[in-house]
């Protein structure tokens, strides 16, 4: 019998949700924790992609980004910090 795909090893696309560009500080954008990252417009794209640091080009969505949904970025924000005890 086949096992069942563990949900790390499905296929997840961006929900352009904003989460990832804004809870996490990363050092080499000089972007403090909870603070929304410059490049992100207003539609949750990078405005940047193309040039954007590697830290940035080697994330990936995964089954975080459906863990903190909710319908308002700050809300999300929270819930990413929380579950990452931040
Ligand atoms: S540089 Fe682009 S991908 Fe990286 S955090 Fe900023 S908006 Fe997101």
């Amino acid at each position: 019998m086949k096992e069942p795909l563990a949900l790390s090893t499905l296929p997840f696309a961006c929900l352009q949700c904003g989460t990832c560009c804004t809870a996490p500080d990363i050092a080499s954008l000089d972007k403090p924790l909870g603070v929304r990252c410059m490049h992100l417009d207003q539609q949750g794209l990078c405005a940047i992609y193309s040039e954007r640091p590697a830290v940035c080009r080697g994330y990936r969505p995964d089954e975080i980004c459906r863990l903190v949904a909710a319908p308002t970025l700050a809300e999300r924000v929270a819930k990413y910090l929380r579950l990452f005890d931040l």
